[in-house]
């Protein structure tokens, strides 16, 4: 990553070929990696499930190939326990992975495969098949590294977390403390540790190299700290969605925005709104939605606020939040689905109250809006930690979402003096990110890699 900047490679002919995970926080950075690839001259499949498949007609010099997977519905139901889903997905997919890859070599010279890093059946199938491969992680350098540890944290019982042990700080993962590490609420500790374990090991046996949606500026030394321990290069390509010629990112998008928003937005002064959103799988218990919409009615201040259909356990996600009476009504918008990277950009808001996804955490990174931190599980706790306490650029809502808290908080990011100070530091961040994606070094990089595979 951190070579000389030469002229930058322009392939022809080798082909690579994608396999992203079928979740939105997955897909998009694949294809924003698709096209950046493609951009540089390299042909390139995408293999996909029929599960959430990709729209090719967005992506029209892409190729397209489904794999026609045969999936149990614990595999696809938005109820399912998140990993029994990701193991379903990896044993029902491995078959028909390997099947259309075979059927690719056949045809064409393939340089390698790039597969999300959650596939760890088929890193392992690429590699049996003699296809060099690599690992696309979508989550943070910090979160993969707390994976690649998970083990050694097992045995010196830092996990499963214990009560008393929640707030003493991880030695080798600092900043994080035993409290941030991924945990799967309602997921047993041990399938949990079993599927981390089949990620980590099939990334050191098949991967000959790991693709992050991360940057060197943000996550330097966890970015070292990865290639010490797989001994192979990482490649810090992000932030992917920033870097990527092709269509708008909100194009790889599976729900339809409201784009009304954006015009509701246009009605606002500059800052003065407060964007709302847990990503695209997080769901919240109506009571803790209930005080969220409390305290959003106690604040005083706009809200944009993305309630996602059936994102609110024990139902009732399109009933109007009973916490917004008339006046917090007309101050606030609910919408089911929101083109975020716009909103993000709009001058109008000021501060975004975000589960800490990766994409979320970069794109709010990359527009220099400071944020307001609820993890709801996996690697949203890390990147919260993060958030708050390496970079500065948001503050925490807290262990418990009461209405009083949510008031306070949303007033203290929006007008108050912590708020500014994240604010200045993330606008900090943004130019670091800038001139990033001005360099596109690892990119460069990454195809000199692929085409030397
Ligand atoms: N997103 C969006 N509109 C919304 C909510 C989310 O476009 O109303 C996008 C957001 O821009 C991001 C992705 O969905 O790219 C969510 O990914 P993230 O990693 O933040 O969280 P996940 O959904 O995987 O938990």
């Amino acid at each position: 990553a951190t070579q000389e900047k030469e002229e930058a490679p322009h392939a022809v002919g080798r082909r690579v070929v994608l396999f992203p995970l079928p979740f939105q926080g997955h897909l998009s950075p694949m294809l924003q990696l698709a096209e950046l690839l493609r951009a540089r001259g390299l042909p390139v499949t995408v293999l996909h499930t029929d599960f959430n498949a990709p729209d090719p007609t967005r992506h029209p010099e892409l190729a397209f190939v489904p794999i026609h997977e045969a999936l149990p519905t614990s595999a696809t139901s938005p109820d399912a326990d998140i990993v029994a889903q990701l193991l379903a997905l990896n044993s029902g997919c491995e078959a028909p992975f390997r099947e259309a890859l075979a059927s690719l070599l056949r045809r064409e010279d393939v340089a390698c495969a790039v597969v999300d890093g959650q596939w760890y059946a088929a890193l392992g199938a690429a590699s049996a098949l003699g296809v060099p491969v690599l690992a696309l992680r979508t989550d943070s350098a910090a979160t993969f590294g707390s994976l690649l540890a998970f083990p050694r944290l097992r045995d010196a019982g830092y996990v499963p977390i214990k009560e008393e042990r929640r707030d003493e700080l991880v030695p080798e993962l600092e900043p994080l403390r035993v409290r941030d590490l991924i945990r799967i609420d309602g997921s047993d500790v041990d399938a949990l540790c079993g599927f981390i374990s089949r990620v980590a090991d099939a990334a050191r046996a098949s991967a000959s190299g790991v693709v992050l949606n991360s940057f060197d500026a943000i996550e330097a030394p966890e970015l070292a700290r990865i290639e010490k321990e797989l001994s192979c290069p990482a490649f810090a390509v992000g932030p992917l969605h920033r870097m990527c010629p092709g269509p708008a990112p909100a194009e790889h998008g599976l729900h339809a925005p409201d784009r009304g928003c954006l015009a509701w937005l246009d009605a606002h002064p500059a800052r003065s709104v407060l964007y709302v959103s847990l990503g695209s799988v997080a769901r919240v218990d109506r009571g803790v939605f209930e005080e969220m919409a409390w305290g959003l009615a106690g604040s005083g201040v706009p809200f944009l606020w993305v309630v996602r259909p059936g994102s609110v356990r024990g139902g009732g996600a399109d009933e109007p939040p009973n916490g917004l009476d008339e006046e917090a009504r007309s101050r606030g918008k609910v919408v089911a689905w929101a083109p975020q990277l716009e909103v993000l950009a709009h001058e109008a808001v000021g501060a975004f109250w975000t589960h800490c996804g990766w994409n979320s955490t970069l794109e709010s990174v990359c527009a220099g809006v400071p944020m307001l931190a609820q993890p709801c599980f996996a690697d949203q706790t890390v990147n919260a930690r993060y958030v708050t306490h390496r970079w500065g650029v948001g503050l925490e809502v807290g262990d418990v979402i009461d209405r009083v808290r949510v008031a306070e908080r949303v007033r203290m990011v929006m007008l108050g003096e912590e708020g500014d100070r994240a604010r200045e530091k993330v606008r900090d961040l943004k130019l670091q990110a800038d001139q990033c994606v001005a360099a596109s070094l690892a990119v460069d990089n990454l195809v000199r890699y692929v085409l030397s595979l």
